[in-house]
């Protein structure tokens, strides 16, 4: 049974078919009462099932809470749920400008399927344009600084307004991630994030999208595992972990979104 701690001066969820309104710029502040709520809501929720986790954000923080995807097959089976709890939830992906074909395709499939629509937020320049600046791609010399234009800034215009997040990360995914929390304080976006699968493995994500007929990036079916933009992401290797396709041959592990109290 889980616990909903009431919340204080944010709007509560509005059943679907209403139409909300745009958020506003207004920022979130951590206050020791909000603190407080995340961690007993976390632990409250550290044995729940994601759909109870995701009911719970959607009810605390109605359309103060969006989600991110790159349409992984985590992110597919949290879009699966939401179009059930409420299809109105506020969507998007970080265009970087080099993700593969196939997972923009995902996009339409997701509004077909789901009849979300999948906003697509994109850096302030384009990638001939970035490119020209750096006289080549940065992805080649300088990742970590690709990342943080074409993907952490543009987040955190994304989430300007907002004030709860979504992540599909699992704990069993690496090092990085063992210890995320089910709620958490965001402090780089200055939101509350949730991660429902991150008690979940790579065969209760397997196992669901098989059960429910999830629509799934093609590519996962020809070794790759994790996928990212196509300059950083290669199929594994056998005995290979599921996450070393990515930035394959530099230190890099994550692209900085789900690093984030540093
Ligand atoms: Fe750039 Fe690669 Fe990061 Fe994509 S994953 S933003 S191409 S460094």
């Amino acid at each position: 049974m889980v616990t909903i701690v009431q919340p204080h001066a944010i709007r509560m969820y509005q059943p679907p078919g209403e139409e909300r309104p745009i958020p506003g710029d207004n920022k979130l502040t951590l206050t020791a009462e909000l603190e407080a709520e995340i961690k007993a809501q976390s632990e409250e929720l550290d044995g729940a099932k994601p759909e109870e986790i995701l009911r719970w954000v959607v009810g605390r923080f109605g359309d103060k809470f969006t989600m991110a995807t790159a349409f992984g097959p985590e992110g597919m089976v949290i879009l699966h749920m939401l179009s059930e709890i409420d299809r109105k939830t506020h969507v998007f992906n970080l265009d970087t400008g080099y993700q593969f074909p196939e997972t923009l395709k995902l996009r339409d499939e997701v509004a077909r399927r789901y009849g979300i629509e999948v906003e697509l937020k994109r850096a302030a320049t384009s990638v001939e344009e970035y490119e020209n600046l750096h006289g080549g791609p940065l992805y080649r010399t300088n990742p970590d600084q690709c990342c943080f234009d074409r993907k952490v800034t543009v987040l955190k215009n994304a989430v300007v307004g907002f004030h709860a997040w979504a992540s599909a990360i699992r704990r069993d995914q690496s090092p990085d991630r063992a210890n995320v929390p089910i709620v958490a304080w965001d402090k780089k976006f200055s939101l509350v994030k949730v991660s429902p699968l991150a008690n979940w493995s790579k065969q209760d994500v397997w196992k669901f999208i098989s059960d429910h007929d999830v629509p799934y990036n093609p590519l996962h079916d020809q070794g790759y595992t994790s996928i990212g933009c196509w300059p950083c992401t290669r199929a594994i290797l056998a005995g290979e972990d599921e996450r070393a396709g990515r930035w394959s041959g530099f230190a890099k592990t994550e692209c900085g979104l789900h690093s984030l109290d540093k």
